[in-house]
């Protein structure tokens, strides 16, 4: 396990509040961070391993409207080519509801290599609290994660608000069935698909197609996850971060996606 990088961004998922739902690695760069960048709802135990980092509240609500996203945008940009290496750390996971696709969108147009460290989303925790699954075979067979509010002056196209992105997980060998089903769902045949298979594990490999093409991808070592959707188009999601073999300790800014 290395520590922070100088003048990397990682974007960090802090959980849903208990401190001992944080990950290891959320933990670690805390810990080694040279700034902590984060959010409401990120409760004091978790800011409490940042020990030597310059910690700023850059959170939207409790009378710091103030803060606008440009702003952090700049900061983490001005930060990280300081040399300084940046937590910005978000409540549950950084990639729901998070903004966090502005964000990276701003720290590849700069050239910032940056990490995303997931976390436990709000939805996951609710059911653990509850004790009481979201699948289950005899009732529910998805989940449907959605918004009751959209921040004033979001960035979001209402085209994309209305196309849910769909995580399709044991896809199986033959995805030509999934495929005719999201096509009879009216989804277009350009729409970005990705096969992550073994994500976060040291052989990952992303197989990047379109809705026309997926019946086309060859079989990838198990087990593998599906995603479908406009977040997923390239031009927005073509990470620097994204990489061919997932790196445990360190990140890479080598694109290296296969493409059909
Ligand atoms: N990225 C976060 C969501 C940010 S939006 C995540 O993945 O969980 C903020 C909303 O998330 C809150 O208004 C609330 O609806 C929900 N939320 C976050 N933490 C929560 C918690 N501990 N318990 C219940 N809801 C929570």
């Amino acid at each position: 396990m290395t520590d922070a990088i100088p003048g990397t961004v990682y974007l960090v998922g802090a959980g849903p509040g208990d401190p001992e739902l944080l990950t290891l690695k959320a933990v670690r760069l805390l810990v080694s961070a040279d700034v902590v960048l984060y959010d409401d709802l990120v409760p004091a135990p978790v800011l409490a391993h940042a020990e030597r980092a310059l910690v700023i509240n850059v959170g939207k609500r409790c009378g710091r409207k103030n803060i606008s996203q440009e702003q952090i945008n700049a900061m983490m940009v001005d930060d990280a080519r300081r040399g300084l290496s940046i937590v910005r750390l978000k409540s549950g996971d950084p990639l729901v509801f998070g903004r966090a696709g502005e964000e990276m969108d701003v720290l590849r147009a700069a050239g910032i290599p940056f990490e995303v460290v997931p976390g436990i989303t709000a939805a996951f925790a609710a059911a653990a609290a509850l004790c009481q699954p979201l699948t289950d075979r005899r009732t529910a067979s998805s989940i449907n994660i959605s918004a009751g509010h959209h921040a004033p002056g979001s960035s979001l196209d209402p085209a994309s608000i209305t196309t849910p992105t769909r995580v399709v997980y044991m896809p199986g060998r033959d995805l030509s069935a999934i495929a005719a089903q999201l096509r009879g769902e009216g989804l277009l045949a350009d729409l970005p698909c990705v096969i992550v298979s073994r994500a976060a594990q040291p052989d990952q490999q992303i197989v990047r197609t379109t809705l026309a093409q997926l019946d086309r991808i060859q079989l990838v070592p198990a087990p593998s996850i599906l995603l479908a959707g406009e977040t997923l188009r390239d031009s927005r999601g073509s990470s620097l971060a994204e990489m061919s073999k997932y790196v445990m300790t360190s990140v890479t800014n080598q694109p290296q996606s296969a493409e059909l």
